[in-house]
């Protein structure tokens, strides 16, 4: 993967909140452990389980007093600017450019699955907690998307733990990380989450095992078109390369982050009727089936129980 340096970032589509990163006053609804709200929070949860198998559990951090309420966050715009030479050693320059990408895919993607328009949506990279529309959230949940404010949330340091813990190195597994999170804004725009909360919430064709195969695999269609895609000012590509060991990077942390591969890791038997979001084969194979066919519609996880 190369990133091309005479690329124009738009800096709008990304916040860095810093460490505690809230708005303050500490509103919003506690995570739940399980149960009650039905369908939106089910989908929040399976949202926030779909990376990591729930084996960070859910922190919600109430009194946020490690540094909480203070908006620490970096000037993106000097930061990431081509006038600095070294932006692209930063991670949050690398990560402004993935969503970038995805976004100016989707902007032309979208309608081939809606008569409506993308509506694009932020990122925001925070440290340690955050304050979001579905709560109050620390980094041990990873990354995630929250239907209720309709933005991705991510911990930057998740991607060490990506390397580490779950043994998915490379760089290209990070903007498969972000593509997958901008399927379920994808989904969330299109109504197929909510359609989703009523069926079947957990088992091996649940409705949350549908959704997170159709996200990876549009992030395969995303993948396939990345080059393609275009900076802010319309004339510049914002990768120069992808190559075929990137793809398989980033299908390296598909099958990583599968229900088997998880549950094997943390030494329990392997248990299909826990699965929320596939296991490892069906993340590789539905990642790969949007990369191959490049088309959001072949990404149809609700229209086959072949998963
Ligand atoms: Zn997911």
């Amino acid at each position: 993967m190369e990133l091309n340096e005479r690329a124009e970032l738009d800096t709008s589509q990304v916040n860095d909140r810093g460490r505690g990163g809230g708005a303050g006053g500490g509103i919003g609804i506690p995570l739940p452990g399980g149960g009650g709200r039905g369908g939106l929070i089910g989908i929040v949860v399976a949202v926030l389980v779909a990376l990591l198998g729930g084996g960070f559990g859910l922190n919600a951090m109430t009194n946020g007093d490690d540094g909480g309420g203070q908006a620490g966050g970096t000037d993106l715009e000097q930061l990431c600017s081509r006038e600095n030479a070294q932006r692209f050693d930063d991670v949050r320059c690398r990560n402004l450019l993935f969503v970038n990408s995805i976004q100016a895919y989707w902007e032309k993607a979208y309608p081939e699955l809606d008569n409506g328009k993308y509506e694009p949506t932020d990122t925001n990279f925070f440290q340690a907690a955050v304050n979001t529309g579905c709560g109050q959230a620390d980094s041990g949940v990873g990354p995630f998307y929250c239907p209720a404010d309709r933005q991705v949330y991510i911990d930057l340091s998740f991607y060490d733990e990506l390397a580490s813990r779950f043994g998915a190195k490379g760089e290209f597994a990070q903007p498969y990380v972000l593509a997958h999170e901008y399927g379920h804004h994808v989904q969330n725009l299109l109504g197929t989450n909510e359609r989703a909360g009523q069926g079947e919430q957990s088992g091996p064709l649940s409705a949350s095992v549908r959704l997170e195969l159709q996200a990876d695999c549009y992030a395969g269609s995303w993948a396939k078109h990345a080059t393609e895609s275009k900076d802010e000012t319309g004339q510049e590509p914002l990768f120069t390369s992808i190559t075929s060991s990137d793809i398989s990077e980033a299908i390296q942390a598909a099958e990583a982050i599968g229900d088997d591969s998880i549950q094997q890791r943390s030494g329990g038997q392997i248990n299909p009727d826990q699965f929320t979001h596939g296991t490892s084969e069906q993340r590789q194979r539905w990642f790969r089936q949007g990369y191959d066919r490049g088309d959001p519609k072949v990404c149809d996880t609700f229209a086959t129980d072949q998963l």
